[in-house]
């Protein structure tokens, strides 16, 4: 089955996203925790939750992705900002625990000349801080383009940042492919390879969720500039082979493109009629 959605405002709660997701034809949805930039959660509002829940068994919705702040850096230099990443995730992750069973997705950090080393480290230290044995939430660590000094650059510092986690049965990772294109990862003319090469360096089993963007900027420019599908350097055809991939098929896809809702629905629409049933 194509489970298909994009980013939606988390402004009215879960049940308005629900709605709104199901209005634009998707099956799936990602949200903020919180402000982007930061800042307080809103309560959980559990009379919303419930509502939620029962209008999701309605409408086959069983895949939510939330995404953390993208102020939070877990490797910062500052030891006041990583404990504020600290308490924002230990806080997010409480808030999951409402929708068990769901994902939560974050950009593993900048080292800020600490070097990658040190980032994946304070990292990981980070996650064996948040991650308990009885959590359900799976936390995804999302692939990177290597603008600036962002650690995730490459499947192999994936790799190390999950073996060092303990309770690491409780990560997986979101491959985005406006990132990984960036990154230097060919998504275009040498999918099979670059699949092959994440089985090899984290294994294909922790691949648990997808953002599905093009690029505004060529293949290894390390920039991260989403455009709408079609409308960047990866383009339709090689969207269809990632949607239809046998390795790839069965995970939840979601836009983050620039778009308003309408472009959205759109780009799902045509995302599902080049979808091989
Ligand atoms: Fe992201
Ligand atoms: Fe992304
Ligand atoms: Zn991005």
């Amino acid at each position: 089955m194509f489970t298909i959605g994009c980013h939606l405002s988390a402004s009215k709660g879960y049940l308005d996203m629900a709605k709104t997701a199901v209005s634009i034809g998707a099956n799936t949805f990602q949200f903020f925790t919180r402000n982007p930039r930061g800042g307080k959660a809103k309560p959980i509002d559990e009379a919303d939750i419930k509502k939620f829940h029962e209008f999701a068994a309605e409408n086959g919705i069983t895949k939510i992705l939330a995404h953390a702040p993208y102020t939070l850096n877990a490797c910062a230099v500052d030891e006041g900002i990583r404990e504020f990443a600290l308490n924002t995730m230990i806080d997010d992750i409480k808030r999951m625990e409402y929708t068990p069973g769901q994902m939560y997705n974050f950009h593993p950090g900048s080292h800020v000349k600490q070097g990658a080393e040190v980032g994946i480290e304070l990292i990981a230290a980070h996650l064996n801080k948040v991650i308990y044995p009885e959590m359900t939430t799976t936390i995804l660590l999302e692939t990177m383009a290597g603008k600036g000094s962002e650690v995730g650059r490459s499947f192999e510092e994936l790799r190390a940042i999950i073996d060092r986690v303990e309770l690491n049965e409780k990560l997986g990772v979101c491959l985005d492919t406006c990132h990984v294109n960036d990154g230097g990862y060919d998504v275009v003319n040498n999918l099979d390879g670059v699949l092959e090469e994440f089985d090899r360096v984290i294994g294909l089993d922790r691949l648990k969720a997808i953002h599905i963007n093009d690029s505004k900027n060529p293949f290894s420019a390390h920039k991260d500039r989403h455009e709408k599908i079609g409308g960047g350097y990866i383009g339709i055809e090689a969207f269809e082979r990632i949607i239809n991939h046998p390795a790839l098929r069965e995970l939840p896809f979601y836009l983050e493109t620039p778009n308003e809702l309408d472009g959205y629905a759109a780009e799902i629409a045509l995302l599902k009629s080049l979808y091989k049933d």
